[in-house]
């Protein structure tokens, strides 16, 4: 009898711990208000949301790796021509596309990471192959298409990338000959951070970088530590934004370091490094979940387009008062 009732205790421990899977998203922060939205956008990018959200939620509700969910869940926003990254990329100076992708697993703090790439249809699965792989953590240009042949990943023509209102932002950037952060023509930035029901965490991110970007432009979201970071040992990040300024704080692994050597909760950590980032003149946000299943956003912006997933259920917002 006694062994029964251990046996049921034990079944019933792991029937919570697989519950217990989290998975947050973002679409990109900036001045997203509700007078710059019409309500059929408003819609468009809800539903995205909350697509992206419903791959990832898919396979971590079967016991899936919370790695396999952030890959899927920002192919889908890859695919969304909403979002700044695969179609829907901003446009270089020049008016093509380069992307930059990363992605991190927690479990073995592995990663992988791909810039300035042009003609790979998902670039988070080309950062996933380089982690796969091994050898590398970084490819860039060329280099990193030529192995994205080799491993057989879906290529594109660069003009896939196109829509014409990110080709409408090129056009007023050049006319009205503003700086990149004078005005808001880049956000839809993409980004997953998961926990799963084996206690892993996992984050990945993917851009289109800004809008008349020059000269091989990088930003942070291909830098492990500054756009993505992952660590079982603390949490889960993918940030947006001003990628200069989160260069410079490297806020993705700050996040990690001051919940691991402050014991900092996730929300504290995530608004002090986000704070940092604001001393210095930079604005977005990030996206944080921890292996003890805390599920955060922090960002200094009017809005960030926004998802949060786990046994509960599925939400989705976009303004910074929902
Ligand atoms: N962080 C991206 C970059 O600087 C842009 C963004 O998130 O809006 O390339």
């Amino acid at each position: 009898m006694r062994n029964l009732l251990m046996i049921g205790a034990l079944l019933m421990s792991t029937a919570a711990q697989a519950a217990d899977w989290k998975l947050v998203i973002h679409g990109g922060a900036g001045t997203i208000e509700r007078d710059r939205i019409t309500p059929e956008q408003d819609r468009n990018i809800r539903a995205a949301l909350d697509r992206s959200l419903a791959a990832g939620s898919d396979i971590l509700a079967k016991g899936g790796s919370a790695l396999d969910a952030v890959e899927a869940a920002v192919r889908v926003l890859e695919d969304d021509p909403n979002f700044n990254a695969g179609h829907g990329a901003v446009y270089t100076y020049e008016g093509g596309h380069e992307l930059d992708s990363s992605i991190m697993d927690g479990r073995t703090r592995a990663a992988g990471a791909v810039a300035a790439v042009t003609t790979v249809k998902n670039p988070i699965s080309l950062a996933r192959a380089v982690m796969e792989d091994g050898t590398h953590v970084m490819l860039g240009g060329k280099g990193a298409e030529e192995f994205s042949h080799e491993k057989g990943l879906e290529q594109v023509s660069n003009d896939y990338f196109n829509t014409p209102e990110r080709k409408r932002q090129l056009d007023e950037l050049k006319a009205r000959k503003v700086g990149y952060y004078d005005v808001d023509l880049k956000y839809g930035t993409v980004g997953a951070v998961a926990l799963d029901s084996a206690g892993h965490v996992a984050a990945a991110t993917s851009t289109g970088g800004l809008t008349g970007k020059r000269w091989g432009r990088i930003g942070d979201s291909p830098i492990i530590g500054s756009g993505t970071y992952a660590d079982d040992r603390a949490c889960a990040v993918s940030a947006t934004g001003a990628g200069e300024y989160f260069i410079r704080e490297g806020v993705a692994h700050e996040i990690c370091a001051r919940m691991r050597f402050k014991g900092e909760s996730a929300k504290v950590a995530a608004d002090a490094v986000m704070a940092e980032v604001k001393s210095l003149g930079g604005t977005g946000g990030v996206i944080v979940v921890t292996p003890k299943g805390e599920m955060d956003y922090s960002f200094n912006t009017p809005g960030m387009y926004r998802g949060k997933a786990s046994a509960a259920g599925r939400s989705v917002a976009i303004f910074g008062d929902e």
